[in-house]
């Protein structure tokens, strides 16, 4: 049975202190569904876009397995549209618009045959639609799920009910200190772990990822990265890496969560190496791997 990926899809106005991109493929759902399917397939997308959607971009995802018959297209209606400006420290982000658009009447409807799915991400949405993907799910076996502090502000007791009916949480360090309303980080995952989820990864940006669970943490390196073009996109690409891999070898012991953690990163790191989903459209399973070993070798002593 197929990965099963519910979230946002939409298009982008982006603006780094290097260049400025308008009407960019983005969303949740798309940059996980591309980083997952390099893992797996066919990844399902259930989502929601309207008819200013390029028929191109269709393709492109269908080009890479991805089965879209979860996909709604809204005749007379715009797609989910966001706008965001990134500093010099990349690492921070200005949310300059979110438009919610087709989303504001988006009701997740999951194809019958996705409803058995036991492995889904939960992208990047408002947690009320969140809980309406869970209460359609016959077998739900493995849960990963994203948030961000659009809805941790705005709609905190949903996603508290959210969280308790998942297993992963995968959020960056702003977005966990936002929610456990805890500055230290280890303290942050405590409470978090608190909230439901049985494993919790925290996101540095470019500083690598901590993951928390069964008592214990590891820590992921950073990817000595010289050229970050546009970090939009990197906490899917890693949610898409990341369960991409376990979905193909279902193996959820802690050493093997651990990979996934580095695989996540990895896809990552090819993200934001372009703008919009550009660094996740072309790659090869030998490049995967070859940073793979390179992230293995970076942390690596006796
Ligand atoms: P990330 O950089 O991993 O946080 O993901 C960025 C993507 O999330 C962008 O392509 C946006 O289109 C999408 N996005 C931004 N805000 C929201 C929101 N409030 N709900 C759903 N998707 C969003």
């Amino acid at each position: 049975m197929g990965l099963l990926v519910v979230g946002s899809i939409g298009l982008d106005d982006i603006e780094t202190p290097f260049d400025k991109i308008e009407n960019a493929l983005g969303g949740s759902t798309t940059y996980i569904s591309l980083a997952a399917s390099y893992f797996t397939g066919p990844v399902s997308i259930v989502g929601v876009v309207g008819d200013d959607f390029s028929i191109e971009h269709i393709k492109m995802l269908e080009n890479h397995n991805v089965d879209l018959e979860g996909l709604q297209i809204v005749e007379g209606a715009k797609t989910f549209r966001y706008g965001c400006r990134y500093n010099y420290d990349l690492n921070v982000r200005d949310s300059l618009y979110t438009h919610l658009n087709v989303f504001e009447r988006f009701n997740p409807n999951i194809p019958a045959r996705n409803k058995k799915s036991p492995f889904v991400i939960l992208g990047n949405i408002a947690p009320s639609l969140q809980i309406t993907v869970l209460d359609q799910l016959e077998e739900p076996k493995f849960i990963v799920c994203d948030t961000m502090n659009f809805w941790i502000n705005g709609a905190l007791d949903d996603l508290l009910k959210v969280l308790k009916r998942v297993n992963v949480l995968i959020i960056n360090d702003s977005e966990a200190r936002l929610l456990s309303n805890e500055p230290n980080l280890i303290k942050s995952a405590h409470k978090i772990i608190g909230m439901g989820p049985e494993y919790l990864i925290i996101k540095k940006g470019e500083h690598g990822a901590l993951l928390f669970g069964n008592n214990t943490v590891f820590s992921a390196p950073a990817y000595p990265m010289e050229n970050i073009f546009d970090p939009t996109g990197a906490g899917d690409a890693f949610a898409g890496g990341f369960t991409g891999y376990l979905h193909k070898n279902r193996d959820f012991s802690f050493h093997n969560l651990k990979r996934a953690v580095i695989y996540g990163s990895v896809m990552a790191s090819f993200c934001v190496e372009k703008f919009s989903t550009k660094g996740l459209e072309d790659l090869s399973y030998l490049e995967i791997h070859n940073r793979f070993i390179e992230f293995r070798e970076l942390s690596s002593f006796n």
